[in-house]
């Protein structure tokens, strides 16, 4: 099996949060290794303090597993953190239509939890003209926030 057929599978592992993305998509994975008959994948959290990640590294060594790949290794890389950068444009665009903020990040590429508005722009009308409403919404990643421009409530995705 080379990389290729790999990130085929990989393709299958959906994110917990967002279980229409793949870990792909949502730019998790930042290495495949294949040396030494062994195979590795290096994942970067979205949220450190995710419980999705336990659950994702689960997912990706049971699908390579039933693949026929023989004791495939997780490893969490932390730096540097994840941003949206890494997401595909299938991913990006999914957030967006999903009425998902996308995380900001400072120019040091740290995320932001709780960017002060007016930073977060609405995912439907693009206005910067929101409010944080609660720290969590409609899962632990994500914060609630509220447009005043087009008065809709939208999740931020944390994603620290
Ligand atoms: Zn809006």
């Amino acid at each position: 099996m080379d990389e290729q057929a790999i990130r085929e599978l990989l393709e299958q592992v959906k994110d917990p949060e967002i279980p229409a993305l793949s870990v792909l998509d949502m730019g998790i994975v930042r290495s495949v290794d294949l040396s030494d008959n062994a195979v590795t994948i290096q994942i970067t959290p979205t949220y450190s303090g995710c419980p999705a990640m336990k659950m994702i590294s689960d997912d990706i060594v049971s699908v390579l597993s039933d693949a026929g790949v023989s004791s495939p290794k997780v490893e969490q890389v932390l730096h540097p953190a994840w941003t949206t950068d890494w997401m595909t444009d299938k991913g990006k665009q999914h957030l967006k239509e999903s009425g998902i903020a996308p995380p900001c990040a400072k120019p040091d590429g740290d995320i932001v939890a709780f960017p002060s508005p007016p930073s977060v722009a609405c995912p439907f009308c693009d206005s910067k003209q929101t409010e944080r409403k609660s720290e969590f919404g409609s899962t632990a990643c994500k914060a609630l926030y509220f447009c005043n421009s087009c008065q809709q409530p939208f999740d931020y995705f944390k994603a620290i």
